[in-house]
């Protein structure tokens, strides 16, 4: 029998006495084993992600100091980093990035460390990196600054997500850490379509789409297939769900991609990875706003093992109560909060891909503190 992947577990209950959640955070990241890694004159990269400008849900600070200053106490010296982003929004080069992640609290005082996006000022820079066992991609394209690090760790803001079902620790290192052209590489097979009779022609989805691939015409919206660069930004724009992405095998497709980027991020170095499960809003947070949490804060998770941790979130998650007056009202109750949230999402694909191209295992033993 193959050995069970470990994650290591806390809520966020506190005491007077025991000290309050970031030092649960450093406990938990001890327990789980981070001191193992060497970090000794090496340098560190923290992934995560700022928040779009207006999105409230992201991650604090101070859960990213307590991972640099863990990093520095090694030996280490860490940054934070993320990779622009394909469409419209306040994060698609690096100034804005920068102004951004600054807008949203984190700083060099707030973290105690530097931030450097990945894939430089306008997120051409990027370095080839080879896919473990990969079908779809024998390279990946990677932000240079994420590769450049001796150390990956990856730091999560668990969430669902409206195109892969849910926004985890997978996503966060396939998607988050590849350039622009590596992004596109992932969507360019996730193209959507609208549903002409369900659009009532409002505009709002052209207001997001950074290709000018929405065209309205006799007051139906219509996405030029050429231009557009499957982004995926519009869908949840859209007050009446009429943008829905064109088959099922796109996403199919997309979250595999998504896991074979993930897998050519960590190979061959240390990595360690971190999922905070708070304020689980419906949809990503790359979004200038985010909707109710459709779940009470659960806690926080922490392993070697990105695949097992996200099945490790998606199981808690699937055991709390859900939220009333939130995105969840009404809708079908399946036990899978994440695909009742999105019933075009199928989060299983990204982390069964993951399995079999051996970045990491659905067995998992929770251990909880
Ligand atoms: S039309 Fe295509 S490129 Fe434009 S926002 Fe939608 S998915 Fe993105
Ligand atoms: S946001 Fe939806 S309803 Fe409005 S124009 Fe776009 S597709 Fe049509």
């Amino acid at each position: 029998m193959t050995e069970k992947s470990k994650v290591f577990f806390t809520d966020f209950r506190t005491s007077f006495h025991g000290g309050g959640i970031l030092q649960k955070l450093e406990k938990l990241m001890k327990k789980a084993g981070f001191e193992e890694m060497d970090f000794q004159n090496r340098f560190a990269a923290i992934k995560l992600h700022f928040g779009e400008e207006g999105n409230l849900a992201y991650l604090r600070p101070q859960y990213a100091r307590i991972v640099a200053d863990y990093v520095k106490k090694l030996g280490g010296t860490p940054f934070l980093t993320d990779c622009n982003t394909l469409y419209a929004g306040s994060r698609k080069n690096a100034v804005e990035h920068l102004a951004t992640a600054a807008m949203n609290g984190f700083s060099a005082e707030s973290t105690h460390c530097p931030i450097l996006i990945g894939d430089g000022l306008k997120g051409s820079d990027e370095i080839l990196v080879p896919v473990p066992n990969g079908l779809h991609f024998k390279e990946a394209k990677i932000g240079r600054a994420v590769m450049d690090a001796d150390v990956f760790i990856s730091l999560t803001h668990f969430k669902g997500h409206e195109k892969m079902g849910i926004g985890g620790c997978v996503k966060n290192i396939g998607m988050g850490c590849a350039s622009r052209a590596g992004k596109m590489e992932l969507h360019s097979d996730g193209k959507p379509l609208v549903e002409e009779d369900v659009c009532i022609g409002c505009g709002e989805c052209q207001k997001c789409c950074a290709h000018d691939a929405l065209i309205l015409c006799n007051n139906k919206m219509h996405v030029d297939q050429d231009k557009c660069a499957g982004c995926g930004s519009c869908i949840s724009i859209c007050p009446v769900t009429a943008l829905q992405p064109s088959w099922r095998q796109a996403d199919k497709l997309l979250d595999e991609k998504t896991a074979e980027y993930a897998s050519a991020v960590v190979a061959g170095r240390p990595h360690f990875h971190i999922s905070i499960l708070n304020n689980i809003s419906p949809d990503c947070d790359c979004h200038g706003q985010n909707d109710a949490p459709i779940l009470p804060d659960i806690g926080m998770l922490a392993s070697f093992d990105p695949v097992a941790l996200d099945y490790a979130a998606c199981d808690l998650c699937n055991k709390a109560p859900r939220l009333t007056h939130t995105w969840m009202d009404g809708k079908e109750d399946s036990g899978d909060i994440f695909k009742d949230a999105h019933r075009h999402s199928h989060w299983q694909d990204t982390l069964e891909h993951a399995v079999k191209i051996s970045l990491g295992k659905k067995e998992y033993e929770l251990i909880v503190l």
